[in-house]
């Protein structure tokens, strides 16, 4: 279904596996964290795996997954620094047509926020690869009101800090359970994305439409 961009006014963009491809998010976790605690710990990557998957899925969609602090502290491993590291990094991409996505929107005039779980430091690599920040009015970190995307506390605090229309907004977003918090706080216009990581299926996005960010008009 085609959006109706005359009932939008402001547009909450995700970022990883939304604008972002989510494979180098994904890679850093799944494959080259169990490498350096392997290393440090002196395992096999296969121990380090078992080892570090249950203690990263225990904390699944609270605010301290999204936080590079907790987890250096808690693997005794500079993420932000590991995550920085330029074989890493060099994995930073924009999913296709998310660059063109962006400069439509631009033109449009609508607002353009991007609302992210990132912690600040992830965000700042980011935006050290790609050109990111001239397309937003705002980069908010849901680590700056201390509550996930999950949480509904999270999109008030939002609204408070800076004012928007839920009934003339549109959210774009990868995580199934995030949509339907934006939905339960009264976000109107809601879009799924299927195929955030490049390297993976595509996922179902259950109740909500994909945005089309290659056929806009
Ligand atoms: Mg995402």
């Amino acid at each position: 279904m085609i959006i109706d961009w005359q009932q939008i006014d402001t547009v909450l963009l995700d970022m990883d596996g939304t604008l972002l491809d989510l494979h180098y998010d994904n890679y850093y976790w799944v494959e080259h964290l169990p490498k350096l605690y392997a290393d440090k710990h002196d395992l096999s990557i296969d121990q380090a795996k078992r080892t570090i998957t249950p203690i990263l899925a225990a904390k699944y969609g609270q605010l301290e997954w999204y936080s590079t602090d907790y987890w250096s502290n808690e693997f005794d491993i500079d993420i932000a620094t590991t995550k920085a590291a330029y074989d890493v990094a060099q994995k930073i991409s924009f999913r296709p047509h998310a660059e063109k996505f962006l400069e439509f929107l631009n033109k449009s005039g609508k607002q353009v926020w991007m609302v992210t779980n990132a912690h600040r430091d992830v965000l700042t690599i980011k935006c050290d690869r790609l050109v990111l920040e001239p397309h937003f009015e705002h980069l908010i970190s849901s680590h700056d009101f201390g509550f996930s995307k999950e949480q509904t506390h999270f999109w008030q605090a939002l609204k408070d800090a800076f004012p928007f229309d839920p009934e003339r907004s549109l959210f774009v977003d990868d995580s199934v359970p995030i949509l339907r918090t934006a939905q339960d706080f009264g976000i109107k216009h809601l879009r799924a994305i299927s195929h955030p990581d490049s390297q993976k299926p595509e996922k179902d996005t259950e109740e909500f439409l994909d945005m089309p960010m290659a056929n806009l008009i």
